[in-house]
């Protein structure tokens, strides 16, 4: 189908692509084509083809009998094409940043800042490759000999979110890559053309055919072929902890190595002691980034209850002063929620909330300009039991609670099944140890917002998933170790 009213406007027009991404060709589906709108407007961006479930399986078999000659290539042989993919990202950052905004709705600077944050994976791992180092470990007994190998695990599978459409995908695909893997990747239904460009420019720096794969289609479909498939080694899921159960159980068939990055429900506390000027700006950041549609977005905030008055109306003030638009507009702080379903469910968590006594400072309803806007809002007086404070709002909305001392905060920070990210913000030496080991979460942010970078792990624990994506621990899932034992010198 053409493009509707609401056209890419790219300065490369072969990024945009409609069609899955196979054995290095772009395929024609066999399943009905998936519709995609801006969520800025509603309108619909254009179709993408789909897969059915025997063409998925085709699709990793491709992969399948692309393994051999990846793996075979020298480390650097493979790095050199990660890195042609890494400038290529750059080289059409505006242009993938356009299209993210425009499939996605989030504003056109924070695309721009995903593509190079996304395209630094790639980098990263490029390096990494030459870096997979195995063993030689003094031996037990004479005569004999110990090696330990590292080698690519065999094909691995990949299942990205919309909250971040390039960066989740080369993430994933980046270690794969460099650790000799092929891979298939199955992206959000919202943002597939963000990750049929990516596949693109994958081809264009001359990554072998079979070995960066797209399928698009029915997402438990597509499931159940990864998870049944022998070959495929390993499965990476960034998304909803509710999905991640469901793969995980799927992946225990075929005994599957599984990296899952699921929900969170950040806690942000400030006592006492911060900075306060520094707390706010954090707090701003970590919340409202991506219209707070993040897995490390706070989704909570404590403060020390002598700051707590104080803290909640500069924090109203500053919100309310967020501009909420369309992302192509370049005042825009806060763009439209992914979907019709977001607004309502964020809707009706508020109503419990409000029905239950809790104060709105700022916003609290759909955005006059209609739509899938939100306002950004900020509520006290919530009951710690309210869906709002126990569960992931992924949406533009931040509840304040007062603490006591520092042992109140750590038990209502910890007090949640999730483990993702956590912030906090004080000046103390000794009180920045004891937070920071006390947190029960993957991540800490101490005086910072900015958690996340691919030279760190990153991660969660409890119901946020298992598995470190980036950092040089980033490549160890898409490897095995193999022993060798060698007698008889
Ligand atoms: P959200 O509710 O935020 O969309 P999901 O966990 O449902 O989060 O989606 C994250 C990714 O998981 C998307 O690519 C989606 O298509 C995919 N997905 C959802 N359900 C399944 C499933 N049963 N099997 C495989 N993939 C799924």
């Amino acid at each position: 189908m053409p493009l509707s009213n609401d056209p890419f406007v790219l300065q490369d027009s072969r990024l945009l692509r409609h069609q899955p991404f196979v054995n290095g060709q772009w395929i024609d589906g066999d399943a009905p084509a998936l519709a995609v709108d801006n969520p800025a407007t509603g309108a619909c961006l254009g179709e993408v083809e789909t897969l059915s479930a025997a063409s998925v399986n085709a699709a990793i078999d491709a992969a399948r009998d692309a393994l051999p000659g990846w793996k075979a290539m020298t480390a650097r042989e493979r790095s050199v094409r990660m890195e042609r993919w890494h400038d290529l990202m750059l080289e059409h950052a505006d242009d993938l940043a356009r299209i993210m905004t425009l499939e996605q709705g989030k504003p056109l600077a924070e695309a721009r800042g995903e593509i190079l944050y996304g395209a630094s994976f790639a980098k990263w791992f490029a390096e990494e490759s030459r870096r997979a180092y195995g063993e030689i470990i003094p031996p037990p007994a004479r005569g004999r000999r110990l090696l330990v190998l590292r080698e690519p695990i065999g094909v691995c599978a990949a299942i990205t979110p919309w909250n971040f459409p390039c960066a989740m995908i080369v993430r994933k695909t980046a270690p794969a890559l460099a650790a000799g893997c092929p891979i298939i990747l199955k992206p959000a239904e919202s943002t597939p053309f963000s990750a049929l460009a990516l596949a693109e420019l994958a081809q264009r720096a001359g990554i072998p055919p079979g070995v960066f794969n797209v399928v698009l289609g029915n997402p438990p479909d597509i499931g159940k072929a990864f998870a049944a498939h022998p070959a495929v080694r390993k499965l990476s899921f960034t998304g909803s902890t509710r999905t991640g159960r469901v793969l995980l159980a799927q992946a225990a068939e075929q005994i599957q190595k599984v990296t899952l990055e699921l929900g969170g429900n950040a806690p942000f506390i400030v006592f006492e002691d911060a900075d306060f000027d520094a707390a706010i700006d954090g707090a701003i950041a970590a919340k409202f980034r991506n219209a707070g549609q993040v897995c490390v977005a706070v989704n909570r905030i404590l403060v020390h209850e002598t700051l707590f008055g104080r803290f909640t109306e500069c924090l109203a003030a500053r919100v309310a002063a967020l501009k909420v638009g369309n992302g192509l507009d370049p005042d825009t702080d806060i763009g439209p929620l992914i979907n019709a379903a977001a607004i309502e469910r964020i809707t009706a968590l508020l109503a419990e909330a409000k029905a239950d006594g809790a104060k709105i400072h700022t916003g609290g309803q759909p955005h006059k300009l209609g739509g899938l806007y939100f306002e950004p809002t900020v509520i006290t007086q919530i009951n710690p039991c309210a869906r709002l404070w126990r569960e992931e709002i992924f949406g533009p909305v931040i509840t304040l609670i007062p603490f006591r001392d520092e042992a109140e905060a750590l038990r209502l920070a910890n007090d949640t099944e999730y483990g993702l990210a956590s912030y906090f913000y004080s000046r103390d030496l000794g009180r920045l140890f004891r937070v920071a080991e006390g947190l029960h979460f993957g991540m800490v942010g101490a005086n910072t917002p900015a958690i996340s970078s691919e030279c760190a792990p990153f991660g969660g624990i409890k119901a946020s998933g298992f598995g470190r994506e980036g950092s040089s621990h980033g490549i160890d899932d898409y490897l095995e170790f193999k022993t060798v034992w060698i007698g008889g010198i």
